[in-house]
C-alpha cells in the first residue's frame, strides 16, 4: 500500500471510530459542555470522506489537508477549528513526502499538538485535548527515536499515552473551553476532546496494523 493509500485508510478508520463513539462523546460533552462533541466530530469526518472522494488526493499531505478543510468548514464549535489546525499542521509537516518514516509521523503528531496549542492557548492540565495530545506527541517521539518501531507502533505508543492523558482529565477542573464555566463541577468527568483525541490516535494505529 502506498503512503497515500495508508493515509486514506487511516482517515476512514478515524471516521468509523467517530461514528461508533458518537453517542458516547456527546454524552461526555453533555456532562461538562453543551452535548454536541460526538455529533460535531461525526459530521466533520463524514464531510471529510465526501471531500476525499471528490478530490482524490495524491499524497498524504493532500489527504490531510482535505480532512482539515472539511473539519474547519463543517464542525462548529471549538473542536472543528482546533482539529482542523492539527491536521493542517500535520499536512504541512508531511508536505512533499511520498514515503513516511516513523520519524516523519512522530513529527506530524508534534506539529498537530503545536497547532492546537497555538490556536487554543491551552496548556497541559487545562482539561482539554492537549492533555491527550501532549503525552501522545512525547511518546511518538520516543518510540520513533528508539529505532525499532514502524509508523503503526509509533501511533500505538502515542495512543496509549493519549488514553492515559484522557483518563487523567477526569479529576481536573477546566481552564479552557465551555467546561471552564463549570469551575469545580467539571471535576469527575472526562474531557470529551481528550477522549476523541485518544480515539483518533487509536484508530490510526489500528489502520496501520498496530
Ligand atoms: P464546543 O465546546 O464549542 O461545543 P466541542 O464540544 O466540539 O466544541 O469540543 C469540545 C472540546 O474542545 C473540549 O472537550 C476540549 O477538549 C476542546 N477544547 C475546547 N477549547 C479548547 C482550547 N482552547 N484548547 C484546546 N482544546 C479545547
Ligand atoms: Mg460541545
Amino acid at each position: 500500500m502506498s503512503a497515500t493509500e495508508s493515509t486514506l485508510a487511516v482517515i476512514k478508520e478515524m471516521a468509523a471510530a467517530m461514528e461508533e463513539h458518537r453517542r458516547a462523546l456527546t454524552r461526555l460533552d453533555s456532562e461538562i459542555g453543551d452535548g454536541d462533541h460526538g455529533n460535531n466530530m461525526h459530521r466533520g469526518f463524514q464531510a471529510a470522506l465526501e471531500r476525499l472522494e471528490a478530490t482524490n488526493p495524491q499524497s498524504p499531505a493532500d489527504a490531510l489537508k482535505a480532512l482539515s478543510t472539511a473539519l474547519i468548514s463543517k464542525v462548529g464549535g471549538a473542536a472543528g477549528p482546533l482539529y482542523g489546525t492539527a491536521f493542517l499542521r500535520a499536512s504541512t509537516a508531511l508536505s512533499g513526502k511520498e514515503d513516511l518514516s516513523p520519524e516523519d509521523v512522530a513529527e506530524a503528531v508534534g506539529a498537530a499538538l503545536s497547532g492546537v496549542k497555538q490556536r487554543g492557548k491551552a496548556e497541559e492540565g487545562d482539561k482539554t485535548m492537549v492533555d491527550a495530545l501532549a503525552p501522545a506527541a512525547e511518546a511518538a517521539k520516543e518510540a520513533a527515536s528508539a529505532g525499532s518501531a514502524g509508523a503503526g507502533e509509533v501511533f500505538r505508543a502515542a495512543a496509549e499515552a493519549a488514553g492515559e492523558g484522557a483518563e487523567a482529565t477526569v479529576e481536573l477542573t477546566a481552564k479552557r473551553g465551555r467546561a471552564s464555566y463549570l469551575g469545580e463541577r467539571a471535576a469527575g468527568h472526562m474531557d470529551p476532546g481528550a477522549r476523541s483525541s485518544y480515539l483518533l490516535l487509536d484508530a490510526t494505529a489500528r489502520a496501520l496494523g498496530a
